[in-house]
């Protein structure tokens, strides 16, 4: 008989998430029998209810803000570029009833930037903000695009400074404040500020002439960063539903052995905006 497989994501806030509608486009689209909900689920009370997720049932789960380092910690085993990033946004179950941990954040966002909007990223002077799980997710493959240079500006900049040296001092960490005066091709918004339209106080003039602005976060009104942007005169300024459709897809290959189309899927959920 073909049983319907239990899939979830986890995290708070939750509830304006895409990825239930996305996995079920993909499942649709792929003849793949499965269900995927939204689930509230603080850091608090992760551990317990992941545990509980996967002895009712469940075969596969996503964790979003703020539960990526913990799921990180959760997984019994983890695939190279998530024991790299020390965060996880995708947890398997396998057949031996371990749980594996992955990473399809970095992936996500280069697909997005390469395949569908064109964007490169070597030789260009490259700023994140924020150094949390999403940073830790994206650091390495875009490093590994070879930009110029790489800075981490967050608002604790200790745990900007403490991120450059687990990765060897491979880009540089900073405050807001001591961007004054520097230059970028690419700023990435990896700070959850979006999430409450709000804005890390970023000084003005960051971007360089066709420099391109691009939040993580993402909403069907453009959000306070893409907003932002937009006022700075940036070539473009995008939002993370690419990203999102992008790692979606990662994780359902990870769980189902199938690519989806992504193209179709981020078509119609533009469409629905
Ligand atoms: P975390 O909770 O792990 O980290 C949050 C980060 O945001 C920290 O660096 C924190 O700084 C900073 N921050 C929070 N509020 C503010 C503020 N008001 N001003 C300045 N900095 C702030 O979250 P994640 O890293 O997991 O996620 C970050 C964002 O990326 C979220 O919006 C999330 O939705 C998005 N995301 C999107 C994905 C996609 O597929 N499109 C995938 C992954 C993430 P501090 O250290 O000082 O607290």
């Amino acid at each position: 008989m073909n049983t319907i497989n239990h899939y979830a994501v986890f995290g708070s806030p939750i509830s304006h998430s895409k990825s239930p509608r996305i996995h079920q486009l993909f499942a649709m689209q792929t003849h793949q029998n499965l269900d995927y909900i939204a689930q509230e689920v603080t850091a608090n009370n992760f551990i317990s209810t992941v545990e509980n997720f996967f002895k009712k049932g469940g075969v596969g789960l996503n964790c979003t803000v703020p539960l990526k380092e913990l799921a990180w910690q959760f997984a019994n085993k983890k695939t190279e570029r998530a024991e790299f990033a020390k965060a996880v946004n995708t947890l398997a179950l396998q057949s031996d009833g371990t749980i594996l941990g992955d990473n399809t954040d970095g992936i996500g966002l280069v697909n997005d930037l390469v395949f569908n909007h064109d964007i490169e990223l070597k030789n260009k002077r490259i700023l994140i903000l924020g150094a949390g799980g999403a940073t830790r997710g994206i650091l390495s493959p875009l490093l590994e695009q070879q930009p110029d240079y790489l800075i981490v500006a967050n608002r604790s900049v200790e745990k900007a400074a403490a991120l450059a040296i687990e990765f060897n001092n491979k880009f540089t960490s900073c405050s807001f404040d001591a961007l004054s005066g520097e230059k970028f091709d690419l700023i990435f918004n990896a700070t959850s500020a979006s999430l409450n339209d709000e804005l890390p106080p970023l000084p003005p003039n960051l971007l360089t002439e066709n420099g391109i602005c691009y939040d993580l976060a993402y909403g069907n009104l453009p959000t306070a960063f893409v907003r932002w942007g937009t006022s700075q005169n940036a070539r473009k300024s995008l939002d993370g539903l690419g990203m999102l459709v992008e790692q979606a897809a990662e994780a359902f290959k990870l769980w189902r052995g199938i690519q989806p189309n992504t193209k179709s899927v981020i078509e119609l959920l533009n469409s629905e905006r």
